[in-house]
């Protein structure tokens, strides 16, 4: 018995241990950023934000088209999000289950995607982290972005040791992901969270990174697993939320979308990322009754597949895949 408590003690001494590895020790940096974005918000000049100091991976994107997709894949109970920038840049929002890892590899180097820009994790539950360790391990990686989380709810999950893992065993570090900071910024390209707007919650889900992305006239807010706690957080923090579309959070769970949160993005499109005949319930009843009574067109990936929108900076089109799977489930 003894000896279980200390290999537990360990297990989290490491974990913790690990945790402050992979950390971006650049925290001062990141508030600057901060500060800059918010001023950003309140309407003032541009700022310079942290987009200027990030190489980008493809340099001629003169050559390639200037459409931007957005790929919900069909994970099954889980969330992955690949985004092709113009000129051939990628960012992945998660990267679903542990089972659907090799799946999702096999299916961007079936894209003959090398680098990836941007891996953002929204936050650290097996459903969204799952899939990244291998993702970290098989592809360069231009930066990772995770929310920080509060000691008291830092996970002791396999999962989680497996993803800092292959972050520090690639010699990654993570930034943290906050609301208010601004990813990208180039002229009609933006990429902006919009939360976490706090550093201790009760529940995983409410420090979920969400992701508000505008190209020319088109906006999309990807919601990860962010409940009503976080939701009215961004209603308080003033944040322009107006979207087109609109990534439901929490896989369509009634803890989330809240009618003032909806009410604020006010989208004509809804995706939720739910598996079939999930556990859970999700979609609940309530989030589609209070999406079909605003008139929002919804897809769902456990009925239409892989979702892809391919946005020209004016207009977007949706189109529907079901032979587009990565559930490895
Ligand atoms: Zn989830
Ligand atoms: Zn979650």
């Amino acid at each position: 018995m003894k000896n279980k408590i200390f290999s537990f003690l360990f297990c989290l001494l490491f974990i913790f241990l690990s945790g402050c590895n992979v950390w971006d020790n650049g925290q001062n940096l990141s508030s600057d950023l901060t500060t800059n974005a918010q001023s950003q918000f309140v309407g003032s000049e541009q700022s310079r934000t942290e987009s200027e100091d990030i190489n980008l991976s493809s340099a001629n994107q003169a050559e390639n088209n200037q459409n931007l997709l957005i790929e919900i894949l069909n994970a099954g109970q889980a969330d992955c999000i690949l985004i092709t920038l113009p000129g051939n840049r990628y960012i992945l929002i998660d990267g679903g289950n542990n089972n659907d890892g090799q799946k999702l590899v096999d299916y961007l180097k079936s894209k003959t995607i090398s680098n990836i820009d941007f891996v953002i994790a929204t936050h650290p539950h097996e459903d969204h982290i799952g899939g990244l360790d291998l993702i970290i391990s098989s592809f360069d990686i231009g930066k990772i972005y995770m929310p920080k989380i509060h000691d008291s709810d830092v996970p002791t999950t396999k999962t989680y040791e497996d993803f800092l893992d292959a972050v520090s065993n690639r010699g990654y570090k993570i930034s943290p992901a906050k609301a208010g900071s601004t990813l990208l910024d180039e002229g009609n390209l933006k990429l902006e969270f919009f939360a976490p707007n706090s550093d201790n919650y009760n529940n995983l889900n409410n420090y979920s990174a969400v992701i508000k992305l505008t190209y020319g006239n088109t906006r999309v807010l990807f919601a990860g697993d962010a409940e009503n706690v976080s939701e009215n957080e961004m209603l308080k923090a003033g944040f322009n939320l107006k979207c087109d579309i609109l990534k439901v959070g929490h896989h369509g769970s009634n803890s989330s979308t809240t009618k003032e949160f909806l009410e604020a993005v006010d989208p004509k499109e809804a995706i939720i990322s739910c598996g079939m005949g999930n556990q859970y319930g999700h979609p609940h009843a309530e989030t589609l009754q209070k999406l079909q009574a605003a008139g929002i067109n919804i897809h769902r990936t456990d009925q239409d597949g892989t979702v892809i929108i391919t946005l020209d900076g004016n207009s977007y089109t949706i189109s529907k895949h079901k032979d587009i799977n990565i559930d490895g489930n």
